[in-house]
């Protein structure tokens, strides 16, 4: 599809990619035209990271240049494509139980997310012609700031992607494309007077009423960090990251059960308890995390967390 087509060719195309997207699973979808990453925002992020706010994660701190601006991840972009993956479990672990962060439940989003976008990209190219790159999560692209650009959700406070009426359990992926699309219109709600997931962090982590300092996270801190905790980091029951920020949001109240099989958690995960963490050898945590996002903290860091929650 060239730039030069009429109008509601463009809008009947974008409507068929849509409809495309959803068929694959996603829950909602949007397209926002490439180009500067406004200042304000930019400068926002550059003030989080010179603040040191994202504790070790120094990968944040590279590629400045094209979290500025994705056109830089392939040559003529034109249009991101916001796909929204929801991953909220039907079933949860026992509160009694040691507790991991929704997101991990099921198999890793990384790959899940990729195989859905690599379709959506074939799709793309085979009906409107043009390249295509697919970003998920490791690009170092401003995943959150493009949802909003592309009409699909706000950040609340928490720095969550909110979707309005379906909540925040979301991963996003992007794809890139050549190929020019009429943009949505950005989302421009916000979280009001609200103050529910500040109040509720046990880390006290959103500051400035709306920002995260990644040191004081609980998803942070069982996940990322690399070494023994601090000694005044209170776990809680937190073994592999934390939801308290998004299961008190009212925006989740109303929160759909994914329907994507890769997410639905195994019985062996389900019924995982600290014991059996801390007994844990690498072949068994090999085989019930091997596709799971959990191995990200590997064996070291999980067992680290076990022996500290309560
Ligand atoms: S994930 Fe947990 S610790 Fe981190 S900001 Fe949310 S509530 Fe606070
Ligand atoms: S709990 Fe309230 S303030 Fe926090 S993200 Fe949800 S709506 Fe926004």
């Amino acid at each position: 599809m060239s730039s030069t087509c009429c109008p509601n060719d463009a809008e009947e195309a974008k409507r068929q990619v849509a409809e495309y997207a959803m068929s694959l699973g996603f829950s909602a979808v949007g397209f926002a035209r490439v180009d500067d990453v406004d200042a304000d925002s930019a400068d926002n992020f550059d003030r989080w990271i010179a603040e040191r706010r994202n504790g070790t994660m120094e990968y944040l701190e590279r590629y400045a240049d094209i979290r500025r601006n994705p056109s830089l991840l392939l040559d003529g972009a034109r249009t991101v494509i916001v796909a929204a993956l929801n991953y909220y479990p039907a079933r949860r672990r026992s509160p009694d139980l040691p507790q991991f962060a929704f997101y991990a439940y099921g198999r890793d989003y990384h790959e899940v997310m990729r195989e859905r976008l690599a379709s959506l990209g074939d799709y793309v190219r085979e009906h409107f012609g043009g390249s295509t790159r697919a970003c998920v999560d490791t690009a170092p692209i401003r995943e959150r700031y493009w949802a909003v650009k592309a009409g699909v959700g706000f950040v609340g406070k928490n720095s969550t992607l909110i979707i309005p009426g379906k909540g925040s359990f979301f991963f996003i992926g992007e794809l890139l494309t050549t190929v020019e699309f009429p943009p949505d219109e950005p989302c421009t709600l916000h979280c009001g007077a609200c103050s529910r997931c500040v109040d509720a962090c046990p880390g006290r982590a959103i500051v400035d009423g709306c920002r995260i300092d990644a040191r004081r996270c609980l998803s942070y801190l069982t996940i990322e960090h690399r070494g023994p905790l601090p000694d005044d980091v209170m776990l809680g029951n937190h073994v592999y990251g934390c939801d308290e920020c998004q299961l008190v949001c009212p925006h989740n109240l109303k929160a759909e059960p994914t329907a994507i099989p890769e997410f639905v958690p195994t019985e062996a995960f389900l019924a995982l308890d600290r014991e059996a963490i801390l007994a844990m050898t690498p072949v068994e945590f090999s085989e019930i995390f091997r596709h799971s996002a959990v191995k990200r903290a590997k064996l070291d860091g999980l067992q680290r967390n076990a022996k500290r929650i309560n």
